[in-house]
């Protein structure tokens, strides 16, 4: 069969659906870039908030419509239909096959037997392989679901309890993507720095994959603030290859708010890890995630929140606007913030951090990086730094007066700045 896939939400979807190419084609089936070319079409879908629920149910929609012109067969999977099983099947009756969250393997039986299922998350996998395709990074999956609580959060309603991947078979994948080229390996779960597996921790992990021959950049995501300790910070000081990179999503500065949010509200502790951090790498960067319009959140609570971004000066900040999911505890809280208002605080929050990233961006002139060569365009090939990563940050745009080899690694100095992205001149 020809097989068409889309891949909506978070780069754990992205990880699934490479794993899943592989799974097809191992089978025997065909990778079509052109949606007029395939016989089925896979779409793996998001529903963490309304917007990104909104932009699968369109996807959907918009292929059964598809169906109508053409003979091709729909299956829909990921967290959308987890949480939505029963209404989506019973709204668009045209689907071909509906799945919750399964591991690739599951997707790939349902392409060929048109079964849906309807049971139980199973949000990890087992290393059958992966498509490399062009892109020199690749996400990898250590675990997913959720233990937390955050009373905003449908994840752990949808995803389950923390699932974590074996520690070998993370290894083995790891070993195949820099085998196979990749340059970049970004470890992802919900909960990264809760991974356990019989006896091995995170940081057994981060040394292990350390010691894997090759020149590649190790990048960690989803950091929980309480999970930040000494121990992590010293292994990646320490490391060879992980980037002095932390995104570590805060969520919210005001004591009021966080505890509303069941989350962690000693924030001193907060400001403290990043101290720590910046006395032992004085290079590393930032990345949090807020959201703004939480229920009873005032705009003393949100100019809290802005002093600390004064304070904190993070390289990049992330913004959502609080979206009111059914099942979780903060549906049932009010007051709401109305939508108007938590809009405007959303601008305001990304106002002042652009001052910031600029200021930031400003030092960084006539500094040399080592970039990551993904592509070109316009006349100019562009990669990204450490300080970057790939579709949430910025780019460095880069002047060569010779051919470069995408998918290496080249010096670049920079010479201008934007809010988000570099210029620089090869070295
Ligand atoms: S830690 Fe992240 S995934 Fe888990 S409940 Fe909190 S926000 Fe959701």
């Amino acid at each position: 069969m020809k097989i068409w896939i889309d891949v909506l939400g978070c780069p754990k979807n992205e990880a699934d659906s490479e794993s899943l190419e592989a799974i097809l084609v191992n089978k025997g089936h065909e990778i079509v870039k052109d949606l007029e070319d395939a016989d089925v079409a896979v779409i793996n879908t998001c529903a963490f908030v309304s917007d990104a629920k909104k932009e699968s149910v369109d996807e959907i929609l918009d292929l059964v419509n598809y169906k109508n012109q053409k003979d091709i067969k729909v299956v829909v999977h990921g967290c959308l239909t987890q949480r939505y099983f029963k209404e989506i099947r019973k709204e668009i009756g045209e689907i071909d096959a509906i799945l919750g969250v399964v591991p690739p393997l599951r997707i790939a039986q349902a392409i060929e037997d048109l079964e849906d299922f309807n049971g139980p998350p199973q949000p990890v996998y087992e290393f059958l392989g992966r498509i490399i395709g062009e892109k020199p990074y690749a996400y990898v999956k250590i675990g997913d679901g959720c233990d937390r609580k955050c009373a905003f959060c449908a994840i752990p309603s949808i995803k389950g309890p923390l699932k974590n991947r074996g520690y070998d078979d993370i290894l083995e994948e790891i070993n195949f993507l820099v085998r196979n080229g990749k340059k970049e390996i970004i470890l992802v779960s919900q909960d990264s720095t809760s991974y356990a597996y019989k006896g091995k921790n995170f940081i057994d992990l981060l040394k292990a994959i350390d010691d894997i021959e090759g020149d590649f950049w190790i990048r960690l995501l989803y950091l929980y603030p309480d999970g930040v300790n000494e121990d992590l910070v010293m292994t990646v000081a320490n490391s060879k290859k992980i980037l002095h990179y932390f995104d570590i999503p805060l969520q919210h500065a005001s004591a009021k708010i966080l505890k509303l949010m069941r989350r962690n509200p000693d924030i001193e502790s907060v400001k403290r890890k990043i101290s720590f951090i910046r006395s032992k790498m004085p290079d590393a960067i930032f990345r949090t995630a807020f959201i703004v319009g939480f229920p009873q959140e005032e705009e003393a609570d949100f100019e809290e929140l802005l002093q600390f971004i004064d304070e904190m000066k993070f390289d990049r900040v992330g913004a959502f606007v609080y979206s009111d999911e059914e099942g979780t505890e903060s549906y049932t809280l009010n007051p709401k913030v109305k939508k108007s208002v938590a809009r405007l605080r959303f601008n305001r929050l990304l106002e002042r951090q652009q001052e910031i990233s600029l200021e930031r961006n400003r030092k960084l002139v006539g500094m040399n990086f080592k970039t990551l060569v993904e592509g070109f365009e316009n006349g100019m090939y562009f990669g990204r730094t450490y300080m970057d990563a790939p579709e949430i940050d910025g780019l460095v745009y880069i002047s060569s007066s010779k051919p470069v080899k995408i998918g290496s690694f080249v010096n670049v100095k920079v010479k201008s700045f934007e809010f988000y992205d570099l210029e620089g001149d090869l070295q």
